[in-house]
């Protein structure tokens, strides 16, 4: 999938929305990577901390792929939803930031 301009509904001046990726559905198949204007997400092994949170399902898909899309600086955000509309397993929401 190709990179694309950010889309007129994109929050100009982001820092309003940050994207929260849910480390159980999360697969690794790199969309994310592939279409966020901003390169707002690498592929990573994930940590000691966040894989003490999985649940099995989590642990399960982590058993085949070790690596988790995180966030290099989520405050760049725009909010053009690009990553959720292509994650194959619905594991990015936006949500407001706090
Ligand atoms: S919504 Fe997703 S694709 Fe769009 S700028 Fe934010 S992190 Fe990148």
């Amino acid at each position: 999938m190709s990179k694309s301009a950010p889309k007129s509904n994109c929050d100009d001046e982001g820092g309003k929305l940050i994207p929260i990726v849910n480390f159980n559905s999360c697969g690794a198949k790199e969309d994310c990577v592939a279409v966020c204007p901003f390169d707002l997400f690498e592929m990573r092994p994930i940590t000691i901390e966040d894989r003490a949170t999985l649940n099995l399902k989590g642990k399960i898909k982590t058993f085949f792929d070790k690596r988790k899309a995180y966030l290099t600086d989520p405050s760049r955000c725009h909010a053009c939803g690009a990553c959720v509309q292509a994650c194959p397993e619905r594991a990015i929401k936006l949500a407001k930031v706090p």
